[in-house]
């Protein structure tokens, strides 16, 4: 899923306090899975906007809807009659949230609740880990099913490198080494002569370093 944060509280109300209407929208997805956006999550920002104002000494109408995704055109539909009685709207989705509803309504001020931090999965309780960079062509099935283009912090193919240390990565003790990982998983699994195999470079076209991507699937087009 998409990992996000919520901004601090101070952050938005700089963003939003000169409006008198102001809209919340959650989203349904991934960014209440990681419990920031969800209908829960809009319910508390609406009230913290509400007591912020109060303390401030201004008028603020703070109005709340979850939708039940903000990266699909027909749920950012959804709230077409409702969007132009707002001076501002803060999305709490990932990052196509915000964007999605200033393409779909160009007179709204649309402002993000949330920090987008990357793809990844929750690893216990209250902790997500990274795990995809979205390069466009996947590659763990070479690493032992590890991906050390999201995880090594030099996004390495042919690692580790000279800062691997016990099995920590360089650039802080808390941070595994991917590549101490992978060629230990593949020693277990008698694979290691697999990372001796020529391959040739990866193509990072289909990689966001080729500027931004469309993906069109033809049988689904209309
Ligand atoms: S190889 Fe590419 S697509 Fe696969 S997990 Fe890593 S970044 Fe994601
Ligand atoms: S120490 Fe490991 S994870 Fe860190 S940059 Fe080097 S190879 Fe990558």
């Amino acid at each position: 899923m998409i990992v996000a944060e919520q901004k601090p509280i101070k952050e938005v109300w700089e963003m939003v306090k000169d409006y008198e209407k102001v809209l919340v929208i959650g989203c349904k997805g991934c960014v209440t899975v990681c419990n920031v956006g969800g209908a829960k999550e809009v319910g508390v920002l609406a009230s913290l906007l509400r007591i912020a104002a109060n303390k401030n000494g201004k008028t603020m109408e703070v109005g709340e809807a979850t939708l039940e995704r903000q990266c699909d055109p027909e749920y950012i539909e959804e709230v077409r009659d409702i969007i132009g009685e707002y001076d501002a709207v803060v999305s709490i989705a990932c990052g196509v949230g915000p964007q999605f509803l200033s393409e779909r309504y160009p007179q709204s001020r649309i402002f993000p609740g949330l920090n987008t931090k990357f793809m990844g999965g929750a690893i216990e309780h209250g902790v997500w880990s990274e795990r995809c960079a979205g390069c466009g062509t996947c590659v763990v099935h070479y690493f032992g099913g590890l991906c050390p283009i999201a995880r090594c912090s030099k996004s390495l193919l042919n690692g580790p490198c000279g800062g691997s240390s016990g099995g920590k990565c360089e650039i802080s003790k808390e941070v595994d080494c991917i590549w101490d990982l992978i060629v230990r998983k593949l020693m277990e699994q008698g694979r290691l002569d697999e990372l001796r195999q020529f391959r040739p470079p990866k193509d990072w076209t289909t990689a966001r370093d080729g500027g931004p991507r469309t993906m069109i699937r033809e049988e689904l087009v209309k």
